[in-house]
């Protein structure tokens, strides 16, 4: 069958908190994903030869775009992704408008040549110049719980390194992602350097095995392992963001008023469904009860709702199958022995995709609630005793994304970060290094390979070429053919010469280069 002939429906796209039809789109066919990868290939030559400083201007003025557009864009968001719009506004918009302006300000250092000294006495005689050049064509694969930072965040970085970008969105979010790339065009990026495709899993896939230079994937690890797996067939580089399961630490010494509504804001920010969501509690045991008191308190005090009324704080959940997820792990919980605090139960006055905040205690690592990723707004809450077992449960999990340390001691907090199995670790803050434009992000174990944002998201969207030119063209390279018993022993005092301890330290530190030496006899 001609892939062009499989655009048989409309995708629905749909406002979680009410149901209601926000758009219908044609499907992109896999022949139309192939073509506007194609031509995300032909516009990059002139896109990369723009060069940094013209970009970086592009990227400015989209700066100024969003911002004058930052509350249709909000707007756009909550529609699509159910959460309350100052969220959107606050974790979505803010975090692209500080992106724009890192990656103008950046990519330009990234891109620089870079002079490399040879210590080797021999390799002296070579100059080498490290080169950082785009990767061509950029897919992006993105989730639908940031529908905007996320994946404006990666094709404002693909694009200001001299990459074109085709870029997928999920299947419940294309709205946002259409729109970015309407702000981008305006403030002068070509019309094929971004493609927005539209489409399911199967979409998503067809992107992978289209002619892309490097794909950057974000969801969940059952689907960043299927892209793993499907990318090593031809040695695709891929970045994969995948989900967490991140702790939070309570220290004895913490301010239990503020971690209290650290925890309730970090577990319950876009209804729990934030890939550094907090997603287990651990309480010092001396401030346990009044904790999970003041959290389920805090918690039952949360508006839930529309997320396009000003006063609501929780919106639903994307879909009614995350919300079952939620049940199933509180259930699971509650059958295992913990104790519901507030919360743990559908909200079906409000619609299908509601679920009341829930708070947990009395859990442990056999309930899937402190194990598997939920998603969802559930905060559960376990007691240790020591600093090391709070250190041993943090790391006692399969993801790596954040984590968070609570302490009034800061350098103690951050002796501890330094223990923690994580991408990144907070201390006393929590979820919000998504917004830290220069911090790295990503996470290890289960939880992904490689970086967005920051100098090394960046440096993920360039490939290094090494240019070593050679000082002495017209001089035989003594290792060169011409083996032999004779040969072997020269060699090996060659090696002997380069690396007798005392003579090696002079020559890598001291001497002239080989290279100075060369021109000044104008070999
Ligand atoms: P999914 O893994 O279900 O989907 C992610 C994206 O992959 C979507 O665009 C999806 O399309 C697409 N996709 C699905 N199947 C395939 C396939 N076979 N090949 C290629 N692409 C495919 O994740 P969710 O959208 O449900 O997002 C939630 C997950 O994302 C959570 O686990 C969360 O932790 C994680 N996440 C991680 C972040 C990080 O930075 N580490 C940040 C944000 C979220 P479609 O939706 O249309 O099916």
């Amino acid at each position: 069958m001609d892939s062009n002939l499989q655009i048989a429906d409309l995708l629905a796209v749909r406002n979680p908190a009410t149901g209601a039809v926000l758009a219908e789109l044609p499907r992109s066919s896999e022949g139309e994903i192939r073509a506007a990868v194609q031509a995300a290939r032909d516009a990059q030559p002139a896109w990369n030869g723009l060069g940094a400083a013209e970009r970086a201007r592009i990227l400015r003025r989209f700066q100024k775009v969003l911002h004058a557009r930052q509350s249709e864009v909000a707007r756009l968001i909550t529609e699509e992704a159910g959460k309350p719009c100052v969220e959107a506004l606050l974790t979505e918009v803010l975090v692209v408008l500080d992106a724009a302006a890192f990656c103008a300000e950046n990519a330009a250092v990234v891109l620089r040549p870079e002079r490399v000294r040879h210590a080797n006495p021999v390799m002296k005689a070579k100059t080498g110049r490290l080169l950082r050049e785009p990767q061509g064509v950029i897919g992006i694969i993105s989730p639908w719980n940031y529908p905007f930072s996320i994946p404006a965040s990666e094709t404002l970085a693909a694009l200001a390194t001299g990459n074109t970008v085709v870029l997928k969105p999920s299947e419940f979010t294309p709205l946002t992602s259409l729109l970015l790339r309407t702000l981008l065009l305006e403030a002068g990026v070509p019309e094929d350097a971004l493609h927005v495709v539209v489409g399911e899993g199967p979409a998503g896939a067809a992107l992978l095995t289209s002619h892309i230079d490097k794909l950057v994937f974000t969801g969940s690890v059952a689907t960043g392992k299927r892209v793993a797996q499907a990318a090593a067939e031809r040695l695709l580089p891929v970045v994969l963001e995948l989900g967490g399961k991140d702790p939070m630490l309570v220290l004895e010494d913490s301010d239990v008023e503020i971690a209290s509504s650290a925890a309730v804001w970090g577990a319950f920010v876009n209804a729990g469904q934030t890939c550094l969501s907090i997603e287990r509690c651990y309480v010092h045991r001396s401030l346990y009860d009044r904790f999970a008191e003041l959290c389920a308190e805090k918690a039952a005090r949360l508006r839930v709702g529309n997320g396009l009324e000003p006063e609501i704080e929780l919106g639903p959940l994307i879909h009614e199958r995350q919300v079952r997820i939620v049940e199933e792990h509180v259930n699971d919980a509650i059958a295992l022995g913990a104790r519901l605090l507030t919360g743990g139960k559908r909200l079906a006055e409000l619609g299908p995709n509601f679920y009341a905040p829930t708070v947990l205690a009395g859990v442990h690592h056999s309930m899937r609630i402190m194990r598997e990723e939920t998603f969802g707004p559930v905060l559960p809450i376990m007691a240790f005793d020591s600093e090391r077992e709070a250190i041993a449960l943090a790391n006692d999990s399969e993801f790596g994304l954040s984590a968070s340390v609570w302490t009034r001691d800061r350098l103690r907090g951050e002796a501890i970060a330094e223990r923690l199995e994580a991408g990144t670790v907070m201390v006393n803050d929590a979820v919000t290094c998504f917004g830290i434009s220069e911090a790295p992000h990503g996470g290890i174990k289960a939880s992904g390979i490689g970086r967005t944002h920051g100098r090394i998201g960046l440096e993920e969207m360039v490939r290094t070429k090494y240019i070593a030119s050679d000082l002495m063209p017209s001089v035989r390279k003594v290792w060169w053919y011409g083996y032999g018993a004779e040969f072997r022993r020269q060699m090996e005092g060659f090696v002997d010469f380069l690396f007798s301890n005392s003579l090696t330290r002079r020559l890598r530190g001291g001497l002239k280069s080989a290279g100075a030496i060369a021109r000044k006899n104008k070999v």
